[in-house]
C-alpha cells in the first residue's frame, strides 16, 4: 500500500484487544503507521450485541463527559451516531435521579452532559469506524499467545498467535483488559516480574434489563458511601427504549443473581424513583440476570521497572483496572490512547516512544486511581479492621460535607459533577468558594463514622 501522506512510521503497528483501549488505540496509531492490524482472541458480532471477551459489557456502562468529547474528536460524528441510534443525551444534573447518602440531589441543570447507551452499542459503532479505516485490518477469533522478542530481549518485535503464526510489528500495543497476560510475558522474557497493586472493595454489580415506559429521568444513581453504606444502583436508558438496571453492594454484600432476589435487594435501597421504574418494567426476556464480581482496583507498575522493552505499549484495563462504580474505565482507555498519538506524533525514533508513552499513560492513572482507591480504602480498612485509619478520615470527613452539601447546594454539585466527569481536576473541589462552604456551612450529621449498615439514604 502506498504511504499515505502524514504517516511516518514504516511496518505495521499490532493492538493486542478489541475493547475500547484497543479500537482507540487502532484508529490512533493508523494516524502513524503504514499498518494497523488489531488482534481480538473473542468473536466479533456484526451487529451491536453481547460478545466473549468483555463480560462487563452486560452491565451500565455510563461514559464520562471528558471520554465522550475525546471520542468525538477520535471520531467525529459518533455522538450523532449514536443519537440516531436511539441513545439519550442528556443534562446530568437535570436528568438523573441521584441520591447520595445525605438524600436526593435536587435537579438543576449543570451544563454537564451524559448518554446513555449499551457499551455494546458504543463497541459496534468504534468498531465499525475503525473496521473501515483502510489502514487497519481487524481481526477476531485470534487470541495472542504471546510476544516475539529481539535475541536479547529488550525489543518486542511481533506477537505469536494459535498455530505458530507470527506477525511482525514495529510497534505492539497491549490493550488486551484487565485479565492482561502481559507480567507473565514479560516475566517469560526475563524481565523481572512487575509489582501490582490491589485494592479491593468486595464490589459485586447484578444487571437487568427491562422494558419500560419514559419517566422524568434519563438515569439513576443510587451512590453507595463508605463506611457504612454497602448498596447502591445505575441505571440509564439506553438505545431501544430499553433501561438497563444495575445494582451492587461492597464489602462482600452482593446482589442475587436470580431475579426475584435481585429484586427484593433493589427494593431495599428505599429509592422511590427506583420503584417507580421497576414497577412498570418488564424483563427482557432472554437477558436473565447477569453477575460480575472481578471489580478490584489493579494497577501494574510498569514505569516503576528498571527496564521496559522498546516497541511495547500497555494501556487501558491492562494497566489500571478500576473499580466500576466511578464509571472512570472507558474515559482512562480513550485518554491514553490520545496521549500515545502524541506521544508518536511528536517522536522521530520509535525506539523512544515506548517508555514515554508509558509513563504518560502512568500519569493518566493517577487520578481516577486515587478517586477510585480513597473510597474503596476506606471499605477495605473497614472491613479487615472494623475501623478508619487517622490518615483516610480528612479526605472522607471532607468528602461526606461536600456530598451533604451537594443535596442543599446546586454550585457546589455542579462543581463535583465536573469532577467526576473529569472535566475539572479534583483541586476544583478545594478552591476557595468550595472549601469555605465546606468548613463553615454544613449543618448535621455526616462528620462521624457512622455504623455499618445497608438501606437508603438518611
Ligand atoms: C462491571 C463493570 C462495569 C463497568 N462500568 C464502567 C462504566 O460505567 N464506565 C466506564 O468507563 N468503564 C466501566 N468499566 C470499565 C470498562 O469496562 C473498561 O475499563 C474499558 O472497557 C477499557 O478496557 P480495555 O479496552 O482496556 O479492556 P476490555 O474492554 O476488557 O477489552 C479487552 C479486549 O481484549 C481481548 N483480549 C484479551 N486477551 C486477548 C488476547 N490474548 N489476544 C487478543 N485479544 C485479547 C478481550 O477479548 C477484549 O475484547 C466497567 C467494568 C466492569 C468490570
Amino acid at each position: 500500500m502506498a504511504n499515505p501522506a502524514g504517516i511516518r512510521f514504516p511496518g505495521q503497528a499490532v493492538v493486542i484487544g478489541a475493547g475500547i483501549g484497543g479500537l482507540t488505540a487502532a484508529r490512533v496509531l493508523a494516524d502513524h503507521f503504514e499498518r494497523v492490524v488489531l488482534l481480538e482472541s473473542g468473536v466479533l458480532p456484526a451487529v451491536a450485541g453481547p460478545r466473549d471477551g468483555v463480560p462487563q459489557a452486560r452491565h451500565v456502562h455510563g461514559l464520562l463527559a471528558r471520554g465522550a468529547k475525546q471520542l468525538e474528536v477520535l471520531f467525529p460524528g459518533l455522538q450523532a451516531e449514536l443519537i440516531a441510534a436511539g441513545a439519550p443525551l442528556f443534562d446530568h444534573g437535570l436528568f438523573a435521579s441521584t441520591t447520595v447518602f445525605a438524600g436526593l440531589v435536587p435537579r438543576a441543570r449543570t451544563g454537564v452532559r451524559a448518554h446513555g447507551f449499551s457499551r455494546d452499542l458504543l463497541e459496534w459503532s468504534l468498531r465499525q469506524r475503525v473496521a473501515q479505516h483502510p489502514q487497519v485490518t481487524l481481526r477476531d477469533r485470534s487470541p495472542v499467545t504471546g510476544l516475539r522478542w529481539s535475541p536479547d530481549a529488550s525489543q518486542v518485535v511481533g506477537v505469536r498467535l494459535a498455530d505458530d503464526e507470527i506477525l511482525d510489528a514495529s510497534l505492539v500495543v497491549d490493550a488486551s483488559g484487565r485479565f492482561s497476560k502481559l507480567p507473565q510475558w514479560l516475566v517469560d522474557a526475563g524481565y523481572p516480574r512487575p509489582a501490582v497493586k490491589v485494592v479491593d472493595a468486595g464490589l459485586a454489580y447484578a444487571t437487568m434489563a427491562f422494558d419500560a415506559p419514559s419517566q422524568d429521568f434519563e438515569a439513576l444513581q443510587h451512590m453507595n458511601s463508605a463506611p457504612d453504606l454497602t448498596r447502591g444502583a445505575f441505571v440509564l436508558r439506553i438505545e431501544g427504549g430499553r433501561w438497563l438496571a444495575t445494582v451492587f453492594g461492597a464489602l462482600g454484600d452482593h446482589p442475587p443473581t436470580d431475579e426475584t432476589g435481585w429484586r427484593e435487594f433493589a427494593a431495599q435501597l428505599g429509592n422511590p424513583d427506583l420503584d417507580k421504574l421497576l414497577a412498570s418494567a418488564t424483563p427482557v426476556k432472554e437477558a436473565g440476570v447477569h453477575g460480575f464480581k472481578r471489580t478490584e482496583n489493579r494497577r501494574h507498575a510498569y514505569t516503576a521497572m528498571r527496564r521496559w522493552p522498546r516497541r511495547l505499549v500497555a494501556i487501558g484495563d491492562s494497566v489500571a483496572a478500576f473499580d466500576p462504580v466511578f464509571g472512570q474505565g472507558m474515559t482512562v482507555s480513550v485518554l491514553q490512547a490520545q496521549a500515545l498519538g502524541e506521544t508518536l506524533a511528536g517522536a522521530d525514533d520509535l525506539d523512544a516512544v515506548a517508555r514515554r508513552a508509558q509513563r504518560r499513560v502512568a500519569a493518566i492513572v493517577r487520578t481516577p486511581w486515587l478517586m477510585s482507591v480513597s473510597e474503596d480504602l476506606a471499605w477495605h480498612h473497614y472491613r479487615e479492621r472494623g475501623s478508619l485509619p487517622l490518615w483516610l478520615r480528612p479526605a472522607l470527613w471532607y468528602k461526606r460535607r461536600l456530598l451533604r452539601l451537594a443535596v442543599v447546594d446546586a454550585e457546589v454539585y455542579r462543581e463535583f459533577l465536573s469532577v467526576y466527569h473529569m472535566l475539572k481536576p479534583p483541586t476544583a473541589l478545594v478552591g476557595p468558594r468550595t472549601l469555605a462552604k465546606v468548613l463553615f456551612k454544613v449543618r448535621g450529621p455526616g462528620q462521624g463514622e457512622p455504623a455499618a449498615r445497608r438501606g437508603g439514604p438518611r
